[in-house]
């Protein structure tokens, strides 16, 4: 009778997931999507639509593929108000391969008080960790991380952040110039094109367990970044500071590497600039022949 209860159970929980096959960019509810149409048919990407019900949200997820290298790098955009991290995303689908999920808020960061990127939890109790996250989302998490299945390389995000941040009299929450006990500045040097990056909200956030003092790859990792002009913030990830966000999961379950490029509101060229710095520090090639950049004309 258990196993007659587990396996109804796990077929609930089945049903409230679905993914589409490729449709038509045209027809999208998604301004992202539908602003890009032209692009995205003319690289022949894959867009489908995927949702998610759990917790009292459905969710929808608008998924972009590459027919070329579909084992590439994969982006993570959480907040669907956030329009310069989606186009550079979508810079990074066209050069380099691989794939995006941008998460559909109406247009709005939170959806129905729920912030995507504090809703990542696979049980009830790593749920209650963190004050962000109103129900836990085992389903949701698992949906975007299977993502990254049979691919290759670290997880990837992009945000776009307000212009410096409360501490400095600024509006937004991310800044190269904010430190704490849990979070690690360290500046972009660099020279030439790879000349350092001079906004404190223009920055590679990675985070794990470990300090950075202690963490000897972490720190070449660091180094090799900053030496390629980029600033990084660097988050250790514990009990206390795990907060549901992409980046703290991936860092307390060691799922591997964990890279998100954030940039100011509207600083579309510097997010691209950064993507491509990013892509040359983990030796990840554009593809051959990849249709010019259509935001920088
Ligand atoms: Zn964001």
């Amino acid at each position: 009778m258990l196993a007659l209860s587990l396996i109804l159970v796990l077929a609930g929980c089945a049903g409230r997931h679905s993914i589409s096959g490729c449709l038509s960019p045209a027809g999208s509810a998604s301004r992202d999507i539908v602003r890009h149409q032209r692009s995205i048919d003319a690289a022949g990407l894959c867009y489908r639509r995927e949702t998610v019900r759990e917790g009292g949200f459905d969710w929808v997820f608008h998924v972009l593929e590459s027919p070329r290298a579909a084992d590439g790098p994969f982006w993570v955009l959480p907040h669907d108000n956030e329009n310069s991290a989606f186009e550079a995303a979508l810079h990074a689908v066209l050069t380099y391969g691989g794939g995006l999920l941008a998460v559909d808020s109406a247009g709005q960061r939170n959806f129905r008080g729920q912030d995507p990127n504090r809703n990542f939890s696979s049980s009830a109790a790593e749920s209650r960790l963190c004050i962000g996250q109103r129900a836990p989302a085992p389903a949701y998490t698992r949906a975007v991380l299977d993502h990254y299945k049979g691919r290759r390389g670290p997880y990837l995000a992009m945000h776009n952040n307000r212009d410096g941040w409360q501490g400095n009299g600024g509006s937004g929450t991310i800044s190269i110039n904010r430190t704490n006990a849990v979070l690690y500045s360290f500046r972009g040097s660099g020279s030439g094109s790879a000349g350092p990056l001079r906004d404190e909200d223009d920055l590679v956030i990675m985070a794990g367990l470990r300090t950075p003092a202690s963490d000897p790859a972490v720190r070449r990792r660091i180094a090799a970044l900053n030496a390629a002009g980029l600033n990084v913030q660097y988050k250790q990830v514990t009990g206390r500071s795990f907060d549901c966000s992409l980046s703290d999961y991936v860092a307390r379950h060691r799922l591997g590497e964990y890279y998100n490029i954030e940039a100011e509101h509207g600083s579309t060229a510097t997010q691209i600039d950064m993507t491509d710095r990013l892509m040359s520090v983990l030796g990840i090639r554009p593809l051959r022949g990849a249709a010019a950049n259509p935001f920088l004309d």
